[in-house]
């Protein structure tokens, strides 16, 4: 039994049953979302392992439900979309999605992409640094948020106050790939 969820969020009902009834015979529990509201609001009861998002909803657009989700929540997000332009795939990329799937697509395409998503976070979990109390320890480089200070073999780095916050930033979301953006903001 494959107790990935998957949370669905698109309005044409063809597609929809399309995507719902691939997951069911790939054992995949699934709620669906018709509208952006509907996909916030089942994004944080439902909990979902991934989120499969069309970008054209009829009550908001699919790019600002990715920048909502990301303010706070990793969850891999996979656009399936009708907008096959590069600027429609690199703005849902920006604000944070994980993958772009184009439609027509062939369900067993998505997924693949659906199980590389849960792969990867796997992965990513696994990798987590030990937390000792505020400190995160990354192999030889110990962080300590509290303290504000970095060591390297128990040594002092010196980092710069903007240094440090990237650093633990960074250092707090193992794995995750972040755009100028994000790391600006
Ligand atoms: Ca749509």
């Amino acid at each position: 039994m494959n107790k990935a969820k998957i949370l669905v969020v698109e309005d044409d009902k063809a597609v929809r049953n399309l995507i719902t009834t691939t997951l069911e015979t790939q054992n995949y529990q699934y709620h669906t979302a018709e509208k952006g509201s509907e996909a916030l609001l089942e994004a944080v009861s439902f909990q979902p392992d991934v989120m499969l998002l069309d970008l054209g909803l009829p009550d908001m657009d699919g790019i600002a439900i990715i920048e909502k989700v990301r303010g706070w929540s990793g969850m891999p997000i996979i656009v399936i979309s009708a907008r096959n332009e590069d600027k429609d795939k690199i703005e849902a990329l920006d604000a944070g999605a994980d993958d772009y799937v184009t439609k027509p697509f062939a369900p067993m395409e998505l997924m693949a992409r659906v199980k590389a998503n849960i792969r990867r976070v796997a992965m990513v979990s696994q990798a987590q640094p030990e937390s000792k109390g505020e400190a995160l320890i990354f192999g030889r480089l110990s962080i300590d948020r509290e303290k504000s200070s970095v060591t390297k073999d128990g040594e002092d780095l010196e980092l710069t106050p903007r240094g440090f916050e990237l650093l633990s930033y960074l250092a707090a979301h193992a794995g995750k790939v972040f755009s100028r953006q994000e790391l600006m903001e």
